[in-house]
């Protein structure tokens, strides 16, 4: 039986290791030069990283269907102090696309460090009402390009010990309504890449991977879904969220919550499921 005694020194011993166990810490400056593609940069969480990879002064290429507002981007990009900075409008529903751009932006560079897989593809928030093409159209644009760009871009960073990052979403581990084509994409991106960070670690390889979930975020296109169908939404800032996914990249972690608080419902969920459901059913108003 565990004495008192013995539960207590077991606690200090986990204190001790926490203290003295240093996570990595965030190097902005390891960013300076580092060639970056990012997708959906063009607005919301995808721009907000444009822009602070360029105050790093890294080199990145940016894409996202409309070429006007890229142009926008990668101009402020310059001014913040990117090394450079260009654009190249595709879109992710069309299959050859998602390698054009990878092809397009190591022609630029000379290579890549960081490939970071953020766009999505627009979708209603509502209640499915059996539009299979959608969805078909969906997992092409949130998840089948974002493979197709993976396997492009494995070899150079490969030779880069370069980074993948994932952008997903508290919906790839956790349901709730009005988002089913979207939650299967994200759930989809997750058991993908969560498989192919095994494969590479079993091939010895080079390139880490990082998965990161994210909970409401405050940009244009997430407000207005949510707005009168969640009861009280607290949205954290974009800005934010996209500094904590270029952290995590930078210190090749493997996931990232953020906030981290949504990391509490995804073990919970799994404990509690009838709690949970009652829970998430209760943060949407009735009848939207
Ligand atoms: P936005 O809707 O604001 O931006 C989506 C981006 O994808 C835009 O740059 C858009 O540009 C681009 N895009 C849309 N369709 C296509 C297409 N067919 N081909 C190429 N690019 C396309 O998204 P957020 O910034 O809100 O989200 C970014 C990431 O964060 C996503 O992966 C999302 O799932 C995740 N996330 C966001 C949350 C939130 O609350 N905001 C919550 C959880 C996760 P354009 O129209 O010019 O093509």
């Amino acid at each position: 039986m565990i004495t008192f005694t013995k539960l207590m020194l077991l606690s200090i011993g986990v204190i001790v290791i926490a203290v003295k166990w240093r996570a990595p810490t965030f190097n902005a400056e390891s960013l300076k030069g580092a060639r970056i593609l990012v997708t959906g940069a063009s607005t919301g969480i995808g721009e907000q990283m444009a822009y602070h990879y360029a105050r790093f002064g890294a080199q990145i290429v940016i894409t996202a269907r409309r070429e006007g507002v890229l142009q926008e981007v990668a101009k402020k990009c310059l001014l913040l102090g990117a090394e450079k900075a260009v654009y190249i409008a595709a879109d992710m529903s069309n299959v050859s696309d998602p390698e054009g751009v990878v092809n397009f932006a190591v022609d630029q560079l000379g290579g890549l460090d960081y490939v970071v897989l953020n766009h999505i593809g627009p979708s209603p928030y509502s209640m499915w009402e059996g539009d299979v093409e959608h969805t078909r159209y969906l997992m092409q644009v949130n998840f089948f390009s974002y493979l197709q760009m993976a396997w492009k871009a494995l070899p150079t960073l490969e030779q880069s010990k370069g980074s993948l990052v994932i952008v997903s979403s508290l919906l790839g581990k956790s349901t709730s309504p009005f988002a089913a084509p979207y939650t299967a994409t994200k759930f989809a991106l997750n058991g993908f890449f969560g498989s192919l960070e095994y494969e590479l670690a079993m091939k010895q390889s080079n390139v880490s991977v990082s998965i990161c979930t994210l909970g409401l975020i405050d940009t244009e296109q997430a407000m207005e879904k949510v707005r009168g169908m969640l009861k009280k939404p607290i949205p954290y800032p974009a800005s934010e969220a996209a500094l904590n996914i270029i952290a995590t990249g930078a210190m090749r972690q493997s996931e990232l919550y953020y906030p981290w608080t949504i990391r509490i419902l995804c073990i919970v969920k799994d404990w509690c499921p009838s709690l949970t459901k009652y829970f998430v059913h209760n943060l949407y108003i009735d009848n939207p």
